[in-house]
Parts: structure tokens; C-alpha cells; sequence
């Protein structure tokens, strides 16, 4: 009998061991640095990776409280709760923090503190659990860094571009003036060539310095004022697109949800003599509603219908076909035509203010470019898909809301 007691007992005793023995496994080994703080705040008990975290040994800690290692300006925080903790009013808190390691070098770390009572419920210390985040905060300010890097960017970039447009806006105004004027000058000029001849033919000059004196204003000047006239229209229909361009993209924008099938039969109402006269077969599918200006989107698609309509072939029926659909919340349209279409290296350019492929033909090379900036302004863009000698699909993409 009093043996197997004395053999229970063991068993008892073994069993104590064994856990006072995981405990301490478990303290120890931890990832992360454990510890217990009386309510002083002074570290009764510390862990190894908790010495490795703050730079101090276990002895070192053991002497100082976590308020002569805290960061004065983290202190007040996790101090005013450390007391409610500890005065039993609060189970437990966490927070982030900076210690000042034993080196110097500051810290970041998230704290959980929880409280530990005796058997009559009295508070006893704190079991405190600390985890190294400065990797994480110095990534956290790594981003901001670059936020604020990309914010000012942004604004710089935004500054420049309505600089641009202004520069645009005023250089296209401005110079209209003395262009006109040059035109007005040569045309005067012109007139008093003409006054000097009659003036000339009337007078008994000779017929040898007559007919040097004849050439030079019946073919020499014409020429060269043909030229000036010819320079001096082209300046002028540039400053005029240039203004074009500057007002449209510099147009106050006031998104609306828009009724693309109503938009779209306004535009093409328009067109309606011209799609008669080429026998032009235009379709359009039902269509998803955008969120965009009114007035700028019936720009873009005004534009691109009339470039399908411009650029058919004329050696086959033109065909011009519109759709849409939502994807990822964007509607997605498509102007597509059965015309000459786009050589792959000029596809890339064609955004481009001026850029023509036919530099002889009488257009302005700006349609697209005026179509790309608006598309941008609204959170939208634009694209294509062409094959020359097939036609060309023209996509436009505008938030469904
Ligand atoms: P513009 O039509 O006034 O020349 P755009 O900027 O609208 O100016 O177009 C630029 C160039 O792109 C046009 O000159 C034309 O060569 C080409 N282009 C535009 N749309 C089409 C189309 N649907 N099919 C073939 N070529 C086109």
C-alpha cells in the first residue's frame, strides 16, 4: 500500500516535470520574445530571442523596466494601458512600438500584453509578447516614400501638360494674326503687281524692257506669291487645328451616365447624307451605357465614323459596323470598316498630332489625336485592330459607371 502511494506520487511529480519542462521548451524556443513584467514594469522573466530583439542579456534586462528602454515618444501610449492592465481592468492590448536596443538603434516592434492573476485573483505581472516588425515598417515606409514620390510625379506631370496645352492654346491663338495678315499683305501685293502692269502697258517704256520688266510680273511674282499663298494657307490651317486641339482638351468634363444607342444615332444622323451618297451599309448593335461627357464622347465617335466613312475603299461597297460590350467594368465599343486600313507601321503613329499617312491629302491629322487625349481625360482609351488592304477596327473603352 504505501508503496504503490509512493509510486503514485512519482508519477505525479514526473508529470509536473515534464511540464514545467515544456513550459520552459516552449518559452525558450519561441519565434517570437516572450517574457513576464511585474507591475513596475521591470522584465522578470525574458526569453532568448527577446534578448536578441532589444541587444540586452537576460541579466541586463532583469535590472531595467520596459519604460527606460521604450521610445519616450511611444511611452505614454502603452504606459496608460500597462496601468489599466495591471490594475485588472483590462484583459489584454496590443500595440505597435519602438524600443531603444542596448546599440542605440531604434526598434519596431508588436506588443500583446496580457495579464497574469493569482489563485485570489490579484494581479501578479504581465505576459508580454513581442514580435520584430521593422522589416515590415520599413517596407510600409519604403511604399509611402514611393506614394508620395509617385503623388508628386503625377502632379508634375499634370502641371506640365496643362502648361503645354496652355502654351498651345495662346502660340495658336497668337499667331493666327500675323499669319492673316501675311495673307491679307499678298493679296494686296497681288492687286498693285496687277495696278503696275496696266500702268506699264500704258506707258511707252520700250519693247525690249517691256517684255523683260512683263515676264518678271506675269510669271516670276505670281509664282512666288502662289508660294507665300501656299505656305502662309498651310501655317494658318495648322494654327487653326492647334487651337481645335487645345480647346477640345482643354474643355471643362462633366461625366454623365450616357444612352449609347441614342448618342450614336444622333452622330450618325448627322452623317446621313454623305452615308446615302456612298451607299454606305452601317450597322449598329444594341449598346452597354458609359459613364463620360456628352458633348467629348460624341467628339471621339463623330471622329472615328467619319474616318470609317473617309478611308473606305472606293473600289468596293463600304460596310461600317458598331458594337459593344461590357468587360471588367468597362464598356467596350467597336467602329470597324471594310476600307483601305492601316499599314502595321503607321498603326503605332497614328495617335500622333499631324500624322498622316496620304501627306497630300487635304485633312488635318488631328481627329485621333484629339480622340486619344479626350478618351484619357475620361478614364477611357483607345486602340485598334487593322489589316491594310481589309479595313480597320477602331475599340473605345469608358468606365460602365
Ligand atoms: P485626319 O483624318 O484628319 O487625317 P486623323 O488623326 O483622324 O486625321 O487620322 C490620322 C490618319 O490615320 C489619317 O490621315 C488616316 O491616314 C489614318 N486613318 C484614320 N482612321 C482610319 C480608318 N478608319 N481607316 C484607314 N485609315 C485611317
Amino acid at each position: 500500500m504505501e508503496y504503490s502511494m509512493r509510486n503514485n506520487e512519482n508519477t505525479d511529480f514526473d508529470k509536473l516535470c515534464e511540464s514545467e519542462q515544456m513550459f520552459r521548451g516552449t518559452f525558450e524556443n519561441a519565434a517570437v520574445g516572450i517574457s513576464h513584467i511585474n507591475l513596475e514594469g521591470i522584465w522578470i522573466r525574458v526569453n532568448q530571442r527577446l534578448c536578441d530583439i532589444l541587444g540586452y542579456t537576460k541579466e541586463e534586462l532583469s535590472r531595467i523596466s520596459f519604460q527606460a528602454i521604450t521610445y519616450p515618444e511611444d511611452l505614454p501610449a502603452d504606459l496608460s494601458k500597462f496601468e489599466v492592465l495591471m490594475r485588472g481592468e483590462l484583459e489584454h492590448y496590443s500595440l505597435q512600438k519602438r524600443y531603444i536596443r542596448k546599440d542605440g538603434q531604434l526598434v519596431w516592434v508588436y506588443v500583446t500584453r496580457s495579464l497574469q492573476r493569482d489563485s485570489v485573483n490579484k494581479s501578479l505581472y504581465s505576459i508580454t509578447i513581442i514580435q520584430d516588425i521593422s522589416a515590415l515598417k520599413a517596407g510600409e515606409q519604403k511604399l509611402t516614400e514611393n506614394q508620395h514620390l509617385l503623388h508628386k510625379t503625377a502632379n508634375e506631370l499634370k502641371g506640365k501638360n496643362e502648361e503645354l496645352e496652355t502654351i498651345i492654346n495662346i502660340a495658336s491663338h497668337d499667331l493666327r494674326s500675323p499669319v492673316v495678315n501675311i495673307m491679307g499683305f499678298s493679296g494686296e501685293l497681288a492687286r498693285s503687281i496687277n495696278e503696275l502692269k496696266e500702268k506699264i502697258m500704258a506707258s511707252n517704256v520700250g519693247d525690249f524692257q517691256s517684255n523683260e520688266i512683263m515676264t518678271v510680273l506675269n510669271t516670276d511674282i505670281p509664282q512666288e506669291l502662289s508660294f507665300i499663298e501656299q505656305s502662309t494657307h498651310s501655317i494658318d490651317q495648322m494654327l487653326r487645328s492647334l487651337l481645335k486641339v487645345s480647346h477640345i482638351v482643354l474643355a471643362d468634363i462633366n461625366s454623365i451616365q450616357i444612352d449609347m444607342n441614342d448618342l450614336l444615332e444622333n452622330i450618325v444622323r448627322d452623317s446621313e447624307k454623305i452615308i446615302k451618297e456612298n451607299k454606305i451599309e452601317l450597322t449598329i448593335e444594341p449598346l452597354p451605357n458609359c459613364q463620360a461627357d456628352r458633348g467629348l464622347i460624341k467628339e471621339v465617335f463623330f471622329n472615328l465614323i467619319n474616318n470609317a466613312i473617309k478611308y473606305l475603299d472606293p473600289t468596293r461597297p463600304g460596310k461600317i459596323n458598331i458594337r459593344g460590350f461590357i468587360k471588367n467594368q468597362y464598356s467596350i465599343y467597336s467602329v470597324e470598316d471594310n476600307g483601305r486600313g492601316i499599314a502595321l507601321n503607321h498603326q503605332k503613329n497614328i495617335f500622333k498630332l499631324f500624322h498622316r499617312l496620304d501627306t497630300d491629302s487635304p485633312t488635318e491629322g488631328v481627329g485621333l489625336t484629339i480622340v486619344r487625349r479626350l478618351l484619357n481625360r475620361m478614364d477611357g482609351n483607345v486602340w485598334l485592330e487593322s489589316q491594310q488592304g481589309k479595313g480597320s477596327k477602331f475599340f473605345v473603352a469608358l468606365p460602365v459607371s
